[in-house]
């Protein structure tokens, strides 16, 4: 096979347990993608710091992309050349599919008296606010806070100024996404286009003449993930303890798990490499 495998997957709910975020399930199989040189890519909407603690924690030394497809992350000297169009940031070159926080704080102030008491943004609460809102610890919430490309807020009005809010939002040119507890605001970058950019990466540094394509296998639980699983050779639905599996247009190439998260996970791999041999 003339194909460079490559695996980019969802965190929270697809690699990390949705309770208890733990990754034991998948261990194995984690271990057994290193030792076929098989790159795991986590594709996450956390932040820098919460993808690079979990990074740390799963031994992985691959590019990652953060915050719903707004950056991609390749450490320097993982490629041969520098990518086109990246920046080196702590060693790392990064490439950005969206404009940095500081347009959409600019934004959201703009948008006008109906509306500026009518949420609370992240950058206006402290660490200890957010952790009381979310469940999250300090630390953890710290490390949320610190988004780069766009800015969650807590709505505080009716639903009616909501969805004002939303189509105004919509013609200054932010994408706003509904998440479990807050509205996301940012541009229209996707996990998806995020991806496909970093898979041409890889074959574009391929050192073996032979490998002509790659196969990208995108695993996800969430909405979210949607454009990455549609944009894969294959796309892995894991299932989740908390919502069915969201509608995907393809039916070609599609796995759903029988098991959840981690386990889920580890199972569908396995069905999917043992189909290769
Ligand atoms: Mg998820």
């Amino acid at each position: 096979m003339n194909k460079k495998i490559l695996i980019f997957t969802d965190l929270d709910g697809t690699l990390l347990d949705h309770y208890n975020y733990q990754t034991a399930p998948a261990e194995k199989m984690i271990e057994r993608l290193a030792s076929n040189d098989i790159p795991i890519i986590p594709n996450s909407s956390k932040t820098l710091p919460e993808i690079l603690l979990i990074r740390e924690q799963l031994k992985l030394t691959t590019p990652f992309i953060i915050e719903n497809g707004a950056a991609v992350y390749i450490p320097v000297n993982y490629f041969q050349q520098q990518p086109e169009d990246t920046n080196l940031e702590n060693g790392f070159w990064v490439k950005a599919f969206c404009k940095d926080k500081d347009h959409w704080l600019k934004l959201l102030s703009d948008s006008g008296e109906l509306f500026t008491n009518a949420f609370q943004g992240f950058t206006e609460m402290s660490d200890s606010q957010l952790a009381e809102l979310t469940g999250l610890s300090i630390e953890n919430a710290a490390m949320a806070k610190q988004r780069q490309y766009g800015e969650p807020i807590n709505w505080l009005g009716d639903e009616t100024l909501k969805n004002e809010f939303i189509k105004k939002m919509d013609l200054l040119g932010a994408q706003v996404l509904q998440g479990g507890r807050f509205l996301h605001i940012s541009g229209a970058c996707d996990k998806g286009k995020a991806q496909s950019w970093l898979a041409e990466q890889y074959l574009h540094n391929e050192s073996n003449p032979d490998i002509t394509e790659t196969e990208t296998i995108a695993l996800g639980d969430g909405k979210n993930d949607i454009a990455m699983l549609e944009q894969a050779s294959i796309a892995v639905q894991v299932r989740s303890p908390v919502h069915d599996f969201p509608q995907l247009n393809r039916t070609n190439n599609v796995y759903q798990s029988e098991e959840y998260g981690p386990a889920g996970w580890a199972e569908c791999l396995d069905d999917i490499l043992s189909a290769k041999r």
